[in-house]
């Protein structure tokens, strides 16, 4: 294979190989080269706003058991909660005044009537006190066409539902019997049949993934034609059966680190105008991993908004970052950060992906907003 020359990788349509390459590139000055395309890239498809999602993490019940993940149903280390329906509101509404142009209502996942009404009722309740201003992101995992339909009515207009890997058996590895690749797929089907902008995203350095299996995430981003990607470094929790298991794609925190900002660069440089998230476990690796992210192409935060009392709860993973920290004190210290950076924040705007929006222009079917 030709040795790809970062710097011309805009002009380029990358192979698999070139991905392959990509993600393996190690020395200092090759992952600056390569953040610094991404960058160029971003800055050019989408520009150099970030656009806020308030997180809202509702529950932490859940009727499934991933073995990655520290809320799963089997963990009984941990209080369950959830909030009513006024205190999400609420929690809205700060986000609101406060500016930002969409929420995030992510918990556990649940499957009945009552769960469907409970979500519906916020949805119409945060569109009504926000004067339909606010964006409405829902992470509430899988769940019926129907379903998905009525909260698209009601107002959500973006989902979030993370493939995990792309790579079936290892999907199946790090699932139980009953969890299945198929059903999350068709999930995201659903959703882009009903209308959402649809973002998934995957899990980076999963015990058993192999850099093969990042370049084919990559390329099934591409595939399934989302609006939205959302990635991470794995991190493991102490009360799920996967912990203790390590990765062989990356042994310390600064490969972890590293890996997850070349997908993140790589995904920019292949996919152009989707939005990326600079997620939170980013920050958990290091303070300033968000602003990284940012840097290596990623164009969308998700400053958690979760009242205090909340957040030690809502542990996905150990030592996330935050958990101490109102909202208020949060969202100041993360502008100071992103200006800090040379980037701005696009207050009150929804900031949908110009991929979304380029997508429906082409077919004729905007959605009035
Ligand atoms: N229940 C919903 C939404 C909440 S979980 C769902 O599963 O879609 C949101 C995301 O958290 C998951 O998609 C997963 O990618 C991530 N997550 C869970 N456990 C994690 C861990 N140990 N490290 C990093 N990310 C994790
Ligand atoms: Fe539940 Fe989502 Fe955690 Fe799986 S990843 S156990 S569905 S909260």
């Amino acid at each position: 294979m030709a040795p790809v020359n970062v710097m011309n990788l805009q002009q380029k349509r990358l192979t698999r190989e070139d991905i392959l390459f990509l993600l393996n590139l190690t020395g200092k000055k090759e992952l600056e080269d390569l953040y610094e395309a991404a960058y160029a890239v971003k800055t050019r498809y989408v520009g150099k706003k970030v656009y806020f999602r308030g997180i809202i993490e509702f529950s932490n019940v859940c009727r499934k058991n991933c073995f990655y993940c520290g809320i799963r149903k089997d963990n009984q280390n941990l209080v369950r909660y959830s909030m009513g329906l006024d205190e999400i509101v609420e929690s809205a509404r700060w986000a609101w005044e406060a500016g930002y142009g969409s929420v995030v209502l992510q918990s556990g996942e649940r499957k009945n009537r009552t769960f469907t009404a409970f979500i519906e009722k916020v949805v119409k309740r945060i569109k009504q006190v926000s004067s339909g201003e606010l964006g409405i992101t829902l992470s509430v995992g899988e769940q019926d066409e129907d379903t998905y339909r009525r909260w698209f009515d009601a107002g959500a207009h973006r989902y979030l539902i993370r493939i995990e890997t792309s790579n079936e058996a290892l999907y199946r590895r790090l699932h139980p019997a009953d969890h299945s690749f198929s059903e999350r797929l068709k999930s995201l089907e659903a959703l882009k049949a009903v209308g959402y902008q649809t973002g998934t995203g995957v899990m980076i350095g999963l015990p058993g993934q192999t850099m093969e299996d990042l370049a084919d995430d990559i390329l099934f981003f591409e595939k399934m034609d989302v609006a939205m990607i959302g990635m991470g470094p794995y991190l493991p929790h102490g009360d799920t059966p996967l912990y203790g298991e390590g990765s062989s794609l990356a042994i310390t925190t600064e490969d972890l680190l590293d890996l997850s900002l070349k997908m993140i660069a790589t995904t920019r440089i292949y996919l152009k105008d989707v939005n990326i998230a600079s997620t939170t476990a980013l920050q958990a690796l290091v303070p300033t991993g968000r602003e990284m992210g940012l840097l290596a192409g990623a164009n969308i935060i998700m400053p958690n908004i979760t009242d205090v009392q909340y957040r030690s709860l809502y542990q996905l993973y150990d030592n996330k970052p935050c958990i101490n920290e109102n909202s208020e004190t949060c969202v100041s210290c993360l502008g100071t950060r992103i200006n800090s950076i040379g980037e701005t924040i696009g207050y009150r705007e929804w900031g949908d992906s110009p991929h979304f929006k380029n997508k429906q222009s082409a077919t004729g079917s905007i959605r009035i907003l």
